[in-house]
């Protein structure tokens, strides 16, 4: 497998392509200098892969705690490690990272053991929190934190001024759409953040897996719109299912995350959790009716 990280220089931001441009498991690294500082965000496997001394940085700034965002964070063990505080706990312990994610036995032992092995998650009690509208000042360069929740509690935006970089984490832009499937997501919080996410002006937009960097808001906005569509997509998917009466058990098995075909280790967890959110409003909203417990319908 090819493990190049070819670079690319916006200002004062070099991103570090993954392997595929950072398809999972792998992603884009940014690296951001200042006159007097400097910061990694999000160290990727791409980051381990390349094995050349890492670029020497003050910092490490995660988008939120994913095994994917932190796999190269243990090439840093002497500089400060920070997260957003509602995902702080996630890097404190295994069982606090197990916690956020949420998958059930046996898949909880078998994903502890993945990110250990092949993401070297490795537990730091003294990471730093920040929050929303915190400034990371690097001498004549800023990194502006937008609190961005939905994929996780703490996901977080950074937009590098002047420069005009707006770093997107795992509003990843791609077809897949949002990812909504841990016990710490939230659809809700997904939908008011990517409205947020719609209004901010920047000149390059950069995303952290394999659509790489989107220069200018009308290219934004267009690949932006179709991420998001992919969320009343699913609904739109799974009210037609619910034309018969169904358990989640029929929902999961059916799948409107991935695809039948997918091979995921925790599938199942995903499209369980994920529907759940769906299925919880559609019934707030009275387009869904619970018949007996646990047996779903579309009303009307
Ligand atoms: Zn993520």
């Amino acid at each position: 497998m090819q493990e190049v990280l070819d670079e690319q220089q916006f200002g004062p931001v070099t991103v570090l392509y993954g392997d595929r441009r950072g398809k999972y498991p792998h992603g884009n690294s940014l690296i951001v200098r200042g006159r007097d500082r400097s910061l990694v965000i999000d160290p990727s496997l791409g980051l381990v892969a390349r094995g050349a001394p890492s670029p020497r940085v003050d910092g490490v700034l995660h988008s939120h705690c994913h095994e994917d965002h932190f796999a190269g964070s243990f090439l840093y063990p002497d500089v400060p490690w920070l997260f957003h505080e509602a995902d702080l706990p996630g890097i404190r312990s295994l069982d606090a990272l197990m916690d956020l994610y949420g998958y059930p036995e046996p898949i909880r032992a078998a994903w502890s053991k993945a990110v250990v092995e092949q993401f070297h998650f490795t537990p730091r009690a003294d990471a730093i929190a920040f929050e929303d509208g915190d400034v990371f000042d690097l001498g004549a360069v800023r990194i502006r934190v937008l609190h961005a929740p939905g994929h996780t509690r703490g996901h977080s935006l950074f937009h590098v001024e002047p420069d005009d970089v707006l770093y997107l984490g795992d509003i990843d832009l791609s077809s897949f759409g949002p990812y909504y499937g841990d016990a710490w997501s939230d659809l809700d919080d997904f939908e008011r953040t990517l409205a947020m996410a719609r209004g901010i002006d920047a000149r390059y937009y950069a995303t952290f897996h394999h659509i790489g960097v989107i220069e200018g808001k009308a290219p934004y906005l267009e690949r932006l719109d179709r991420f998001a569509a992919v969320i009343a997509d699913r609904e739109r998917r799974l009210l037609e299912y619910l034309s018969e009466p169904r358990t989640l058990d029929d929902i999961a098995a059916h799948r409107f995350v991935y695809r039948p075909q997918d091979q995921v280790l925790f599938a199942d967890g995903v499209e369980r959790r994920s529907m759940a959110l769906h299925i919880a409003r559609l019934a707030r909203d009275g387009r869904v009716r619970e018949l007996e417990p646990g047996l779903y319908r579309a009303a009307g």
